[in-house]
């Protein structure tokens, strides 16, 4: 089976794209590199052994998207093109708006073209906006969301939604992300953002490897036990394992089904710095600022229904997490570049 993976060359994207190739799946991934690099899916060639159909493409593009279609047998689609910085979705929204949104909207409107019926699309907890109660269960009603990043990811659903209702021979999984961090074991494949990152675990290598002179922990007053924020920390080769369950579910199932991937258990940012060091024997230094803005005291999944209908849980300890991120870190310093 061929699946294209589009925004696969990013971060979460290429971890997929290796456990799809490693389940024995065709892969094809399409991408602008606005915030990757081909590098990535080489070196997932390398590890696997295995080759992937590569496009520079914008996803927005349906004219780029035809001739993809068109060469390759797409049976599947997985969508992880998008922008995804919370803070620059507040400054230029029309550009969230626009990048998230129609490249949503060309995917679809070429699978309808050329008879494409399965699509898994990358969502995120945000979407539980600020009035629903932790843990997030997936029949909670989504809304409330605190920036314009959010606020796509709640449209795209609800697109998805309504095409499925639509055409009852569709089939879609929405995926609500957690907070994926860590890397590939072998320490080829990892997080690589543009500039200064937005997310805590690259901030927290990038001072560990000296990149950057030291962490800001954002807040220390919320109702918490140690006063800092508390998140859903999910290692990406487990989020990418969630995607290869989701197309095979979707495979088999018709109409539309949300899964949250997360592991259940929440560490607060404190915790997280302090079992980085721990587990790598490196100083991470960091100071108390103040809180940002839109940020919640507290995210975490009820993730028994992923558990219960995709045979889906996580293995890999928040141990794993700290290891892995430093080990990609350290023999990339410089990321892909
Ligand atoms: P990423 O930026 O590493 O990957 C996104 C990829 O999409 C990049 O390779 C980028 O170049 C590409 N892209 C963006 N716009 C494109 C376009 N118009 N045409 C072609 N390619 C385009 O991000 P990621 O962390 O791998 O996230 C993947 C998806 O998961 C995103 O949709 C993101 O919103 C969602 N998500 C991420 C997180 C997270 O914390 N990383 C959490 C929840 C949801
Ligand atoms: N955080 C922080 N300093 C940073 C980046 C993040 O203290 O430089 C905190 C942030 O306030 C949140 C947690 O780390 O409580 C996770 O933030 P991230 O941006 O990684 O993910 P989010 O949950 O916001 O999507």
């Amino acid at each position: 089976m061929k699946i294209l993976l589009a925004g696969g060359a990013g971060y979460i994207g290429s971890h997929t794209a290796l456990e799809l190739l490693e389940a024995g799946y065709e892969v094809v991934v399409a991408d602008n590199f606005c915030n990757s690099s081909p590098e990535s899916i080489r070196r997932v060639e390398a590890l696997t052994g295995k080759t992937v159909a590569m496009y520079e493409a914008d996803v927005k593009e349906k004219k780029i998207l035809q001739k993809i279609f068109s060469e390759q047998e797409i049976q599947g689609v997985i969508h992880f093109a998008g922008l995804k910085a919370v803070g620059e979705s507040m400054e230029k929204p029309v550009i969230y708006y626009r990048n998230n949104i129609d490249t949503t909207l060309s995917l679809l409107e070429c699978m309808e073209e050329f008879g494409v019926k399965q699509f898994v699309f990358s969502s995120s907890a945000t979407v539980y906006g600020e009035e629903n109660p932790v843990p997030y269960v997936e029949t909670m009603k989504r809304g409330a969301c605190s920036n314009p990043y959010g606020w796509t990811k709640f449209m795209m659903e609800q697109i998805l939604e309504d095409v499925a209702r639509a055409n009852p021979e569709m089939s879609v999984v929405l995926l609500r992300y957690f907070n994926p961090i860590g890397a590939h074991p072998s320490g080829r494949i990892g997080e690589d953002p543009e500039g200064i990152p937005n997310n805590l675990m690259p901030y927290i290598s990038q001072v560990a490897v000296g990149r950057r002179d030291h962490l800001t922990v954002f807040g220390k007053d919320y109702p918490t036990k140690d006063g800092t924020c508390r998140r859903d920390y999910i290692h990406v080769a487990d989020l990418a394992r969630g995607h290869v369950k989701a197309i095979a579910y979707g495979a088999s199932h018709k109409g539309v089904e949300i899964f949250n991937l997360g592991t259940g258990t929440p560490y607060s940012v404190v915790e997280i710095v302090e079992a980085f060091e721990k587990v790598n024997g490196v100083p991470v230094k960091h100071e108390f600022g103040p809180r940002r803005a839109g940020d919640l005291p507290e995210s975490w999944a009820d993730a028994s229904k992923a558990e219960a209908l995709l045979g889906w849980k996580t293995e890999k300890t928040l141990e794993d997490m700290c290891r892995d991120s430093w080990n990609w870190q350290r023999r990339n310093p410089n990321g892909y570049r």
